[in-house]
Parts: C-alpha cells; structure tokens; sequence
C-alpha cells in the first residue's frame, strides 16, 4: 500500500466508524458531542498514529506507558493523550506530565503514588477508575467490592481528580456485554465519564451511556500489517 492508499483507507475507516458511531448516539437519544472516540494506536507506528491525527481524531489512547513516551514525543502537542492500559509506579513521573486521562487505576498502591508524584511535579491527575465488573471471564480491574473504599481514599488527596470510571468487558458477543456497560453507567452516574466499549461493542456502549470509546482494530480494518508498522 502507498502511503496515499493508507491515508485513504484510514480515512474511509474513520468515516465508517464515525457513521456507526452517530447511528448509536440516534437510537440511544444521545448527542454525538457526547461521545469522544479514542483512537487506540498500541498496534501501530508514530506516522500511522499521525496520520489518525491528521484526519481529526483528537484523542489517542495507548496501553504501554513506554509507547506513549515515544509518540506523545514525536506527535504535535494538539494530541489529548490517555493512559488506557496498566501504569507501573515507577512510570508515573515520566506519564503524568504527558496525559490528559489515566484510565486504569485499579488499585489503591497506585493512588498513593500517583498523588505524591502529583503533589512532587504541582499537577492535578486525572484518572478514570478501571473497575473488573465481568468476574472470571477479566483479569484486569479493581474488584467492584472495593470501588467506594478507594473514592473515599480519593477524595482527601488534593492532587487526584477521579473523573469517572473505566471498564473492559469480556471479549464476547455485543448483547453479552450490555450487562456490563449498564452497570458502569449506573454505578458512575451521569455526572462523570465512563470509558467503556471497544472495537466489537461500541455500539452498545454508546447506547448504554458511554462518554469515551477506546477504538483499536476497527480503525484498521483491511490494512496490511507492514503498513502499519512502518
Ligand atoms: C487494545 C485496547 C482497546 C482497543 O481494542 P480494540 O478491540 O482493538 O478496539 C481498548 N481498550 C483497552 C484498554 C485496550 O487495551
């Protein structure tokens, strides 16, 4: 594939996203304003993740706090950058400065840390709790049981901000996750974010109230893997 061919179809893959995305915001009654598409770019190259830039996604999300650095590096200062997969404690400082969102706190080790490299670097974290709703089937994600223990603990540290709550069902048919999307809309509330549907199921997410969408391989749909890569 050219580089003009991948434009192409990245283009035509985000137009047919974008398509899908506001048909779910019609049936759910929702404006489309409030649903961000993130562009999941862990399975691709810098020039690849730019390009998505390029053609208006705004929000990119990454799982490896490593790969973050590298891009956040390399791409325009415009990119709202969020932190979608495990943080290590020992890469909160290099993070924190780079991202507008952590979507996976899971765990309250992780909280003390965050709020005193926070407190350390004079910033304000933003983090979405990262919540195991589906059991068994999820290995990641702090247990429901101890989600208000850990908003408690939130709330007195002065350099955390929890705007919401984050979610990965089981990778399942759609209708098998709506459980799990309904649960984390009605456990967050209207007031805060919740970050829930992927690439098989955003649909539903976007029906069952989810304000982000973190989006990987529907992007790139019928792209050959060196072109990605490269
Ligand atoms: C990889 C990943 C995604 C995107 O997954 P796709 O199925 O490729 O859309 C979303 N959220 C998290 C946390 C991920 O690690």
């Amino acid at each position: 594939m050219t580089d003009a061919e991948l434009r192409r179809r990245l283009a035509d893959n985000l137009a047919a996203v974008e398509a899908r995305i506001v048909s779910a915001c019609v049936r759910a009654g929702r404006q489309r304003d409030d649903v961000t598409l993130i562009a999941v770019t862990k399975y691709v190259s810098i020039h690849v993740a730019g390009i998505l830039h390029d053609l208006g996604v705004r929000d990119l999300g990454e799982s490896r706090p490593q790969e973050l650095w590298k891009k956040a590096a390399a791409l325009p200062a415009t990119v709202v950058w969020h932190l979608i997969g495990h943080l290590q404690r020992n890469k909160i400082d290099k993070t924190l400065p780079l991202v507008s969102y952590i979507h996976s706190l899971d765990s309250m080790r992780l909280l003390e840390a965050i709020e005193t490299e926070a407190a350390r670097q004079n910033r304000r974290a933003n983090v979405l709790v990262e919540i195991n709703l589906s059991g068994e089937d999820n290995k990641t994600g702090l247990p429901a049981d101890q989600l208000q223990a850990l908003l408690a603990a939130a709330t007195n540290l002065p350099h955390i901000g929890v705007a919401g709550l984050m979610t990965m069902a089981a990778r399942d048919e759609p209708e098998h996750c709506r459980p799990v999307f309904a649960a984390l809309h009605q456990i967050t509330g209207n007031g805060s974010l919740r970050s829930m549907g992927m690439s098989n199921d955003f649909e539903v997410a976007i029906e069952e109230g989810a304000t982000h969408i973190r989006l990987g391989s529907v992007l790139y749909d019928g792209i050959p893997e060196e072109n990605l890569r490269t």
